[in-house]
């Protein structure tokens, strides 16, 4: 910036009016609007600092009520930046050096005021280069450490303040990270429209300043904000972090507007206890959402993340996400293959492939426990290849073996929405020698509530190719009728927490009816989960269901005892 564009704010520490006003005058001259104030002794001085933002002070070298010493300190102390020039009236070399040692930036004498001015603008063009690298730097700061939409810090910003935070405080005990993120069903749901999604990410954003107004706040990722909190006493009675910690879920989960509409957040929480889950933010953040998922899949309040079997789950949890990478490159996963019963023949029609994790120290753990991991974390196409090509390979030995049975894979919405997935999966299949017929996909509405328009693509591509597709866990979920009417599948697979119910409920044994009529009405095949029973069995036979798969007819098998099943079914044909 240009000095002389400046309008300078200028101290003149002078015991004499007469001396003042010349220097004003003479200030004036150049920078007409310029300020110009008057101090005559310490205090009016200190005033002056404090309430001018000084660019310069000019300071008389004698004055009996302050010695330009204790001037130069006052500056030092209230504006550290603010450059000084000595005037004085007699003023030698010798005087002006030693001045100059002591901080000051210059000295002029009185009886040549015209080195004054070159020497304001001077000061002021080096002051103002100093204050717009400071801006920059700050700015620059800002981008590195700060996120632009929420403006709170972002990833890097959180762990260079949260180290520093843990190295001032050796002990870190009363130190509270909290993890917050839209639960699952709530993100699909308002992918539907992003605007919404936006404007509810705002509100959140919002809500999260309002609710932790002193606390260090974060965005890590994009749906994912974090909270660093250190009035939290883990040693404080049980009872009353219950308290502290339901007050705040509540208040950031109240309702709000979103485009008119109340819609009511549904935010997963998870915390983690510095010291103890990690030193780090990242280690620190993983473990708060690994508590996040245990409270969330059991539908459980935050505060239970106090309970030390929550901690535990949440471990375990970290070691899965830890290791399942390395857990599907190095053949770790297995798949068991449960055989489902044609209805009206009593004999085995089809095996649904189910994937195992047989993992080095936690040993045998079910999809149930990873699954999801392997969907949050992007692992879930690789797993989803690996499946469909060993389900391939088994359907091919089996076929050798004489046993021509179809085997259907269950397909994440993760997978379903990569536009290559049915060209590759089809691919995959050929490439090994087997008809792609003999591959059936189950998926759910979950892929086509986050994209319709996809999804029919893929299942389009997937049946065109002579494969079945089966919409699995029918009754599930929340908008099952409607998306049956659009979804291209040929089988509807009745969920077995209806099947449970038959025996004992009249109205579930109404609502299987209806869906198996309804489905015969769309020329879709009904398929019931979970039968345990004969008397789910023969009240299912009596309502046209065609495919049922469950206990009663076969445990999952791993492929050794299918082989033996299969072949001790075909000598002893049921009843
Ligand atoms: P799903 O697709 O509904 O699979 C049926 C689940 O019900 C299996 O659990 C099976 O062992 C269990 N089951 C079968 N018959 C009965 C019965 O009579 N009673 C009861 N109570 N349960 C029965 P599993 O193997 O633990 O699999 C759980 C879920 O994990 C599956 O549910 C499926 O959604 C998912 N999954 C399994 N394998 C894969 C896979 O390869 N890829 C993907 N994306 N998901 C998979
Ligand atoms: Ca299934
Ligand atoms: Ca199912």
């Amino acid at each position: 910036m240009n000095a002389q564009a400046h309008t300078p704010r200028i101290i003149v520490v002078d015991d004499s009016e007469d001396d003042f006003l010349l220097i004003e005058r003479h200030i004036k001259k150049t920078w007409p609007l310029g300020t110009v104030a008057h101090a005559r002794d310490e205090a009016s001085l200190v005033e002056s600092l404090e309430n001018i933002e000084a660019d310069l002070v000019i300071c008389d070298y004698s004055m009996p009520v302050l010695t330009h010493d204790k001037a130069i300190e006052l500056v030092e102390a209230h504006r550290p930046d603010t450059p000084l020039i000595l005037l004085s009236g007699l003023a030698n070399d010798a005087m002006g050096i030693q001045a100059m040692h002591a901080g000051v930036r210059d000295y002029v004498e009185k009886s040549k005021p015209d080195r004054l001015i070159p020497a304001i603008q001077r000061e002021i063009s080096t002051l103002q280069l100093k204050r717009e690298k400071a801006l920059l730097e700050h700015a620059h700061r800002r981008a590195v450490y700060f996120d632009a939409v929420s403006g709170f810090l972002n990833r890097e910003g959180l762990i260079k303040a949260l180290a520093g935070l843990m190295d001032k405080d050796t002990d870190a005990t009363d130190l509270c990270l909290v993890t917050i993120n839209l639960a699952r069903s709530q993100v699909r749901a308002s992918e539907i429209d992003p605007r919404v999604r936006r404007n509810m990410f705002e509100k959140i954003v919002g809500r999260v300043r309002d609710t932790f107004p002193k606390d260090m706040l974060c965005r890590w990722a994009d749906n994912l904000l974090v909270v660093v909190t250190n009035g939290f006493e883990w040693d404080r009675q049980h009872g009353l972090n219950c308290e502290h910690l339901s007050t705040m879920e509540a208040a950031l989960n109240r309702p709000f507007l979103v485009e008119n509409f109340p819609v009511r957040p549904n935010l997963r929480l998870g915390i983690a206890q510095p010291k103890r889950d990690g030193l780090h933010a990242a280690e620190l953040v993983t473990h708060a959402q690994s508590v996040a998922n245990v409270l969330e899949r059991q539908d459980l309040e935050l505060f239970h993340a106090l309970d030390l079997s929550i901690h535990e789950q949440a471990q375990r949890r970290k070691r899965i996400e830890l290791g399942l990478a390395k857990g599907i490159e190095s053949g770790e996963l297995s798949l068991d293959f449960q055989p489902v019963e044609d209805l009206k023949t009593g004999e085995v029609c089809g095996l649904e492939a189910l994937v195992r994790w047989t993992h080095p120290q936690l040993g045998l753990i079910m999809p149930a426990e990873f699954i999801d991991v392997a969907e949050d974390s992007g692992l879930i196409e690789a797993l989803g290849d690996w499946v469909i090509q060993t389900a391939a390979q088994s359907v091919l030995a089996l076929h050798a073996q004489g046993h021509m049975l179809r085997c259907s894979v269950n397909c994440s919405p993760g997978q379903l929405l990569n536009p290559e997935f049915a060209v590759k999966a089809c691919q995959t299949i050929r490439a090994l020698g087997l008809d792609p017929k003999w591959i059936e996909f189950e998926v759910t509405e979950s892929a086509a509530i986050d994209d319709m328009k996809r999804t029919v693509e893929t299942l389009n591509h997937l049946r065109a190719q002579g494969c079945q597709v089966a919409m699995d866990d029918f009754g599930t979920g929340y908008a099952s009728l409607n998306y049956l009417r659009h979804l291209p599948v040929d089988v509807l697979k009745i969920d077995k927490s209806f099947v449970s119910e038959l025996q004992s409920d009249v109205s579930s044994q109404m609502i299987v009816k209806a869906v198996i009529d309804l489905a015969h009405a769309l020329g879709l095949m009904v398929h019931a989960e979970g039968i345990e029973t004969a008397e789910q069995r023969i009240r299912l036979l009596a309502m046209g269901c065609e495919r049922l798969q469950g206990y009663w007819f076969s445990r999952p098998l791993s492929p050794p005892a299918l082989i033996n099943w299969l072949n001790s079914k075909t000598k002893k044909p049921l009843p």
